[in-house]
């Protein structure tokens, strides 16, 4: 059977489904599978990462002790102990988070879901960095909110700005380490000033850090949430220090929205899977992460230093772009009349891919703009794509 034969009917959909899209990026990383591609283009973390032994280890050993359990059903709000570990970790000198602070999630994509579904009516406004997550800006969009683009420049989100347009805002949803897709984090000065103002305003602010841990210099500046735990809504993911295949995030948040996400969560699929989330536990409990992350900081900051120095060789005058201290990405800025979405179709039949930067802009997309990724790539196809690249804008100069 054909499969357009297995459905005559013309489907009818809702409005909020009518305006959804499928993200451009996940779009272009169809045709950036093809094996000849050198592709800047997915946010995927490096595979050479992934402790496959130790997760084979951990699911054994799980299996084995608490089988019946790991495949049972478990609490919406997550495995305890896991729970517990993550609240422990994110505690300081100063600042006691507690484990009932703690939503376990299948993937911190499905938080941003959450906390549109709980705080985002139709027409609320939502403030957010310029550019910003396009999964975030995807998430919100189902519940139908005003974006409103906050200025950032490269100490990251600019918090004088909220004095015109934070007024009334319902929420502030930024990314203060390593921002995808600039790679750009804030200043120590910029985080005071964006808790304060965020807390004179009452506007709810999220934090969301999936590359907080991979900075290559060192420890990364404090978190929002250790400067004002009561108005901060911290989102953390097991993605990137761990493996994304697991799908397993977590939002911390004062109480009361804790317990709202919580029947949010319960409606959208019960829990986050149990054995997961105690394989993960088996994995961090007694300090594998504090080995683990320096391999992953130590590779992404070389395969970053290839990149920059490629950039440097091959992107001619006028193009400018981010230095990152951490995280997985570089974000290009070219001469302005280059639109980077007619760069990426020569680009592609010349072998090598990036994601524009439009999707990335809630308003008032800036055409000539681009992210590469830089995790995946073996070096030799590092500087052989990005001379490829180079050569290409250099003919549009
Ligand atoms: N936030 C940001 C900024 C991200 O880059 C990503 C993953 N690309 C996510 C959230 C979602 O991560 P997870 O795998 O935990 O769902």
């Amino acid at each position: 059977m054909k499969p357009e034969s297995l459905s005559p009917m013309t489907w009818r959909f809702s409005d909020r489904a009518e305006q959804l899209q499928s993200s451009a990026i996940r779009e272009i990383l169809k045709i950036t599978m093809r094996p000849e591609i050198i592709s800047f283009a997915g946010g995927l973390p490096s595979p050479l990462t992934f402790p496959v032994e130790r997760m084979q280890a951990a699911y054994e050993s799980v299996l084995t002790r608490e089988g019946k359990t790991a495949l049972q059903y478990g609490p919406s709000d997550g495995y305890a102990p896991l729970r517990a570990w993550i609240a422990d970790s994110l505690s300081t000198d100063g600042v006691h988070i507690l484990p009932e602070q703690v939503l376990m999630l299948s993937g911190s994509q499905q938080g941003l879901d959450l906390l549109g579904k709980v705080l985002i009516d139709e027409g609320d406004r939502v403030l957010v960095e310029t550019p910003s997550y396009l999964g975030a800006l995807q998430a919100f969009s189902v519940y139908r909110p005003q974006f409103v683009s906050v200025a950032t420049d490269d100490d990251g989100l600019v918090p004088s700005h909220l004095a015109d347009v934070g007024q009334g805002a319902r929420l502030l949803y930024s990314l203060p380490n390593f921002q995808n897709p600039t790679g750009r984090s804030m200043t120590l000065e910029r985080r005071v000033a964006l808790v304060d103002t965020c807390a004179r305003l009452g506007v709810p602010l999220i934090e969301d850090d999936p590359y907080g841990a991979l900075s290559y210099n060192g420890e990364p500046l404090p978190k929002l949430l250790t400067m004002n735990p009561g108005g901060v809504i911290y989102m953390g993911s097991f993605s990137k220090v761990l493996t994304p295949g697991i799908r397993l995030g977590y939002v911390v948040a004062p109480l009361p929205l804790i317990r709202k996400l919580e029947q949010a969560k319960q409606a959208t699929d019960l829990h986050t899977a149990q054995i997961t989330q105690m394989v993960v536990h088996e994995v961090v409990k007694d300090g594998f992460l504090k080995e683990h992350i320096p391999t992953i900081r130590k590779l992404y900051a070389a395969q970053c230093g290839v990149m920059l120095d490629a950039l440097a060789e091959h992107f001619p005058a006028g193009a400018t772009w981010t230095r990152p201290q951490g995280g997985m990405f570089i974000w290009v800025n070219l001469p302005a009349h280059i639109d980077s979405m007619a760069l990426l179709e020569e680009a592609v039949a010349n072998n090598v891919a990036f994601v524009p930067g439009a999707p990335f802009y809630a308003n008032a997309p800036a055409s000539n703009t681009l992210r590469l990724s830089f995790v995946t790539v073996p070096p030799e196809k590092i500087r052989e794509g990005v001379a490829t690249l180079g050569r290409l804008i250099a003919a549009r100069c």
